[in-house]
């Protein structure tokens, strides 16, 4: 019989855990000759989740719970749920019910008759978003796409159904800076997109402030792309040309014709604008060398405190 295991990372989901565990698993027993397991990834919530999975695990032994030492953020949830999967078929899905439950039953006849690896929810809208996170959304899509030449598109979130082959395949990416919407891409298989309407969070709110979102997107790039060293180099360049090409002018300028324009020059500004250039890169550069600091640590990506099933 086949099995499958989905992943729920929480962070502070005591509104939303009781409503998540009825819908999807009246949708998990729709599905014939099915066992599951539901991993709740409890990631160092400060509400009573723990309390409500403690419950729900003593109420059905499909359920497990993992509680963090912490908040290690849901990248690292993701991970940890992935390791603990026993399934052949391993579903990640959030847990405020924005990732529609009623999917998995096509999810799992497009990996079981149709033959795909894996099945993902595409959001097909973001209606009901703040209109300037969805246009910062959809630059940021369009420039990690140029960047690292990889599939990540606006829309393509987490919620999907792989094969045990290749969760072995993520989980053999070791490393600790994690932007798993790159590792999905990075393995590769063979995905079928299933288009969904956006849907609002049942209860609770979001955990992603605009600071957090910035500081993904920019996990995103730099640990897929190394295109911004490359365009600081070209800007580099370009700039000691036209410096080249402003010294020569001057020169000429002043032995020639005697005229002082340098002195009318806002070299002032020119300076400024020079320095600010070289501290963006520094700042990439910095980006960079942070990104190995913290691979070269091999601290471990999570610390589970607690949980019902042997670790
Ligand atoms: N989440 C998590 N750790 C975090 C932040 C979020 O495990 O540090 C979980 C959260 O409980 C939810 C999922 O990740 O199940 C998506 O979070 P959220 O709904 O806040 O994100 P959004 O849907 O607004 O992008
Ligand atoms: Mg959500």
């Amino acid at each position: 019989m086949d099995k499958m295991s989905i992943i729920v990372p929480c962070f502070n989901e005591e509104d939303v855990l009781p409503l998540f565990y009825h819908e999807v698993t009246t949708c998990l027993h729709e599905i014939e000759d099915i066992d599951y397991e539901i991993l709740f990834i409890n990631d160092g919530s400060h509400d009573h989740s723990e309390d409500i999975l403690k419950i729900l695990a003593k109420r059905n032994h499909h359920c497990f719970y993992y509680s963090f030492s912490r908040n290690f953020g849901k990248e690292a949830a993701m991970y940890a749920g992935l390791e603990h999967a026993s399934g052949n078929y391993v579903v990640i899905m959030d847990a405020d019910l924005q990732h529609p439950p009623h999917l998995l039953k096509d999810m799992y006849h497009a990996l079981k008759d149709e033959g795909y690896d894996c099945c993902a929810g595409k959001r097909i809208d973001r209606d009901g978003e703040g209109k300037i996170r969805n246009i910062l959304s959809h630059i940021f899509y369009k420039i990690i796409q140029k960047m690292t030449k990889m599939d990540m598109s606006d829309g393509a979130g987490d919620f999907r159904m792989m094969t045990r082959q290749m969760v072995d395949a993520i989980l053999e990416l070791k490393e600790y800076n994690r932007y798993m919407k790159g590792m999905f891409s990075f393995v590769g298989f063979d995905t079928k997109w299933i288009e969904y309407h956006n849907v609002q969070r049942v209860a609770g709110h979001t955990k992603w402030s605009f600071h957090s979102l910035f500081s993904y997107a920019f996990e995103g790039i730099f640990s897929f792309s190394s295109t911004p060293i490359t365009i600081a180099g070209f800007i580099g360049g370009f700039l000691m040309i036209i410096s080249i090409l402003l010294g020569c002018y001057l020169l000429v300028n002043e032995l020639f014709f005697h005229d002082q324009i340098a002195q009318y020059f806002p070299i002032s500004c020119l300076i400024l604008f020079l320095s600010g250039i070289q501290m963006i890169f520094v700042c990439i550069l910095g980006q960079y060398c942070s990104s190995c600091y913290f691979e070269s640590k091999q601290r471990p990506i999570y610390i589970i405190k607690d949980s019902n099933k042997k670790i």
